[in-house]
């Protein structure tokens, strides 16, 4: 089995979500190579909560791509768990995709066909697995997200925020190695916006790795390390105080509250 360590295999080291390693990627282009990445190296352990940051054309982009199994690199490993990423052949890449990686984008990619259920079920579906027990999983993911009366919803009859929550659901259906996001508050307003990272922070007080993509640092200091690239390295990678993190709670949710009051009146 891929996904099954063989026993030459080392246990896994403080169980990383991942381990990124000298990772190098180069889009050899007619006229010029682009060197997208070259050379990052750092750790996700698990249950951390990392916020990519960084300048357009850095690399962020690149390096989600090859997170979430949609692309390798030319050169450096990436590991998600105890597989080597960069060793898969395209098969293997897209298996590993389908099974073990969470995504959420900006703009939710739901299948507006399907209802709230089924669109979490969606990866599954993928896999061959559509019996009651996958069922039962997709309804307990949207009671968890707070959607256990929409359950028969199709998206155009939800809001953004909720969409939201049915993308996230859908991403945790699988049981991923980490949760994959691509500035998911990008078309939200500040109420669901704050409503969304709260998800976000429960999800992570549970144990779950997440990792986002943002270039909003209000949005980035809630997470627990942000890591910025620029021109293709790493520039930084810092921790966010437990202070800093609880300041930026605070002031979204007065931002969310202060809007609220203004809707209300
Ligand atoms: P970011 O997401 O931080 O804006 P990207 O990862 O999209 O950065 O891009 C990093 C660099 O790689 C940029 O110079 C970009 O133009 C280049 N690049 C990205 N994708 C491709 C591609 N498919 N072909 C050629 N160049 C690319
Ligand atoms: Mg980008």
């Amino acid at each position: 089995m891929l996904l099954r360590p063989s026993p030459a295999d080392p246990p896994a080291e403080n169980s990383l979500a991942t381990r990124i390693d000298g990772l190098t990627k180069e889009y050899v282009l007619k006229s010029e190579t682009v060197r997208a990445l070259r050379g990052v190296s750092f750790d996700v352990p698990e249950g951390d909560y990392v916020a990519i940051m960084g300048p357009s054309g850095s690399g962020k982009s690149t390096l989600l791509n090859m997170l979430g199994c949609l692309d390798q690199p030319t050169a450096g490993s990436l590991h998600l768990g105890n597989d080597n990423i960069s060793l898969m052949s395209d098969d293997q890449l897209a298996d590993i995709r389908s099974r073990r990686i969470g995504f959420v984008f900006q703009s939710y990619n739901l299948i507006q066909q399907l209802t709230v259920v089924e669109n979490i079920q969606v990866p599954l579906y993928y896999q061959g697995l559509l019996g009651p027990k996958e069922y039962k999983r997709a309804v307990d993911l949207a009671k968890r997200v707070g959607l256990g009366d929409r359950l028969d919803h199709r998206p155009n009859q939800l809001s953004g925020g909720q969409q939201q929550r049915v993308a996230i659901a859908r991403s945790l259906v699988n049981d991923p190695y980490f949760i994959l996001a691509d500035e998911p508050t990008g078309n939200l307003d500040s109420v669901t916006t704050d409503e969304i990272l709260a998800l976000f922070d429960q999800l992570n007080g549970e144990g779950r790795t997440i990792i986002i993509v943002t270039h909003e640092d209000d949005v980035a200091e809630r997470a627990r390390r942000i890591v910025q690239l620029k021109d293709g390295m790493l520039h930084s990678d810092d921790p966010v105080s437990e202070d800093r993190r609880t300041a930026a709670r605070e002031q979204q949710a007065a931002a969310a509250l202060a809007v609220k009051n203004k809707q209300g009146t």
